[in-house]
């Protein structure tokens, strides 16, 4: 069997063209008559790997010197720690929860200090993003915390909230170099790089350079401290290498097609033959309020459990995988990253339309 349409919310598709490229390298890297995987992460080759990257990632980003660029492991989840760990020097923090991650990662911040969730969307289900032009911002929190694209709901941050002078953190796992960002707005950007960049076991965390001292909560590991790993270039242990090179291919597949403008148009054309459909099926409709909704995924039902299931088996027969929803939502979800290519949403729409056709 070939390869299939794999709209999986992650692990994800990565471009076919970084695939090959990591395959043709694996018995020799680039004359060293090793794999990236076997190398010392001190040799020279992979030195040049990580820099290169990191390079990469500042170019596409447009990433300002007084932030830095970590690759760390552990995955997004590390994070919901981490964070605190090192930002909350009043003990307070304010998270909007708009789905189980922001969620989670509130839930994780308690074990260090006061959480307040100064926003939600819960009481619908998570199928919106509340309004965060003026929330009550506490006077001494440390930081604001967003998860900017809902994996599981489908819901994006499409204007950042009014954090009324407070450090913005965000998760962007599963929007990552989807579309440009304004770093500056941010005090940590941060994701596990398995939904839109590499393989899983990567997480990459952008940084402004005054929020890595050395003044963390008291018991933090020396892992977990972010200082540690900005010392060290990423290389205050072994990284996860591997990971690092694929993540770097992809900088560079995505540079070769434009950068993230480029990036964007492409996530905004494929995710309007889904949405457009969706907005005149008889049979399927979209969960999310049209305003909210995410370029990356994209949840739909049929309003029977039955027909959704029949539907995520038929699909999976003709080579469209991994189309179930999450476990809490259930219906179905088209994960539709950067690596997804515009054939494969449109295979998926033209099979939509036929069982539609079969089922109503
Ligand atoms: C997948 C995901 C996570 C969890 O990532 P792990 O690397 O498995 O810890 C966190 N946040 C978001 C937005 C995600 O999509």
């Amino acid at each position: 069997m070939g390869r299939v349409y794999n709209f999986s919310a992650g692990p994800a598709v990565l471009p076919e063209e970084v695939l090959k490229e990591a395959a043709d390298e694996m018995l020799d890297y680039r004359g060293t008559g090793m794999s990236v995987m076997e190398m010392s992460h001190r040799s020279k080759p992979f030195e040049q790997i990580i820099t290169e990257a990191e390079q990469d990632l500042r170019d596409l980003m447009n990433i300002p010197d007084n932030y830095k660029v970590l690759f760390l492991q552990g995955g997004a989840s590390q994070q919901f720690a981490m964070i605190p760990m090192n930002l909350m020097k009043n003990r307070v923090a304010d998270y909007i929860v708009t789905g189980q991650w922001a969620k989670k990662a509130a839930k994780e911040a308690e074990k260090y200090g006061k959480v307040n969730r100064i926003a939600s969307s819960e009481d619908q289900t998570f199928s919106y993003i509340p309004d965060c032009s003026d929330l009550p911002v506490s006077e001494d929190a440390d930081y604001v915390y967003i998860c900017e694209n809902n994996t599981i709901y489908g819901t994006k941050f499409k204007e950042l909230p009014n954090t009324k002078g407070k450090t913005l953190v965000a998760d962007v796992s599963s929007c990552f170099l989807s579309e440009p960002v304004d770093v500056t707005k941010y005090g940590i950007i941060y994701g596990g790089v398995q939904k839109n960049i590499g393989p899983a076991g990567v997480v990459i965390v952008i940084i402004r350079e005054d929020l890595i001292t050395e003044d963390v909560l008291p018991g933090t590991p020396t892992m977990l401290a972010y200082k540690t790993h900005a010392d060290a270039k990423s290389l205050y242990n072994t990284p996860p290498a591997y990971g690092i090179y694929i993540c770097g291919k992809v900088f560079k597949w995505i540079k070769s097609q434009g950068g993230l403008e480029a990036m964007k148009e492409k996530n905004e054309k494929k995710a309007k033959v889904l949405y457009d459909f969706l907005d005149q099926s008889r049979l399927f409709k979209g969960t999310v309020v049209p305003k909210d909704r995410s370029l990356m995924n994209v949840p739909f039902v049929t309003g029977d459990a039955d027909l959704d299931a029949k539907f995520v088996k038929e699909a999976k027969e003709a080579g469209l995988e991994n189309l179930k929803g999450h476990r809490t939502v259930g219906g179905m979800r088209a994960s539709i990253y950067n690596a997804m290519p515009a054939e494969g949403v449109v295979a998926l729409v033209d099979f939509m339309k036929r069982f539609e056709e079969e089922n109503l």
